[in-house]
């Protein structure tokens, strides 16, 4: 904690206006000194202690006039620095440990085809997580303004990842309430390397579906499933949430799909029996090619069935 706590104000302002100074759509939060806000209100989330905008109407006021900027920072010297992410430009992939969220990004890489291309990324916070310090990491990618993204990857079952665009990041030097500063990762902070255009398929990834345009069922699946915790079984259940079942292996994955389900609903009533058997028949008729046959020996209810008594 000595570390920032030691720091002089200086800095803050001085970051402040040079991002300002680079287009930066910089805005005032409030710091933290002595470990509290300087808001000077308790929160009940420690996550809220520093990282709130001092000023309303924070993304219309945003500013990268360097004058404007600099006076913010004479009112409060230990005031965090914000940057309002879509203003400037740019996305932010908000990755935290907490959650779940580096092996979540795993698979999110594999989403979008491989690796992302290095770009301006920043570490958070340190979490103890099982007993290792974890930090949190912000990648920025530029992309339009226009651009309609969505805010986390909850619905696809990938937590701990939010993406910043429609929001404000926190930027170095600013402190966190775990008591690091953000700091540009070596070789990666934005008078180091150019950021990188956001992919096309990572824009894809993240592009807010038109129900409209999309087939029946596509992408409620995954809103349904997002967030119970199937624990080891999420990379099986994710890729058939996402890719269906194929004739081959129809009966093993609709037994091991039911099973997951039947654990988080209440099967040992009628209610929760029903509810599992109806989801599963929706799930045949749509992500199952070809759809198995609702009754008989190799039927679906059948197999819905026999898994559910598996697990009651
Ligand atoms: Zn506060």
């Amino acid at each position: 904690m000595s570390d920032w706590e030691e720091a002089d104000g200086g800095r803050l302002a001085e970051g402040a206006v040079w991002y300002a100074s680079q287009g930066w759509k910089i805005l005032p939060c409030y710091g933290i000194v002595g470990g509290r806000c300087t808001c000077n209100s308790t929160h009940s989330e420690p996550k809220d202690v520093g990282k709130h905008p001092r000023i309303p109407e924070w993304n219309t006021a945003a500013t990268s006039d360097v004058d404007t900027v600099r006076r913010w920072w004479e009112e409060d010297p230990n005031g965090n620095v914000g940057v309002y992410c879509k203003g400037s430009g740019f996305l932010v992939i908000d990755i935290d440990p907490r959650s779940g969220g580096p092996e979540s990004f795993e698979k999110f890489e594999e989403l979008v085809d491989g690796a992302l291309p290095p770009t301006v990324e920043a570490v958070t916070g340190s979490y103890n997580i099982n007993g290792r310090l974890i930090r949190g990491r912000h990648l920025f990618y530029k992309c339009f303004p226009e651009e309609q993204l969505l805010g986390n990857l909850t619905r696809s079952g990938r937590k701990g990842i939010d993406i910043k665009h429609n929001g404000y990041v926190l930027i170095n030097p600013s402190r966190h309430f775990s008591g690091e500063c953000y700091e540009w990762v070596e070789g990666h902070a934005p008078y180091e390397i150019e950021m990188a255009e956001a992919p096309e398929e990572l824009l894809n990834a993240l592009r807010k579906r038109n129900r409209k345009s999309t087939a029946v069922g596509e992408g409620d699946w995954s809103s349904i499933f997002g967030d119970i915790d199937f624990g080891a079984d999420r990379v099986d259940i994710d890729r058939m949430l996402e890719d269906g079942i194929d004739e081959g292996s129809r009966a093993v994955d609709i037994y091991k799909l039911t099973c997951a389900l039947a654990n988080k609903f209440p099967v040992n009533t009628e209610m929760g029996r029903m509810a599992v058997e109806t989801m599963m028949i929706r799930f045949n008729a749509e992500k199952v090619r070809p759809p198995l046959d609702l009754e008989g020996t190799n039927g679906l209810l059948m197999h819905v069935r026999n898994a559910i008594d598996f697990v009651s």
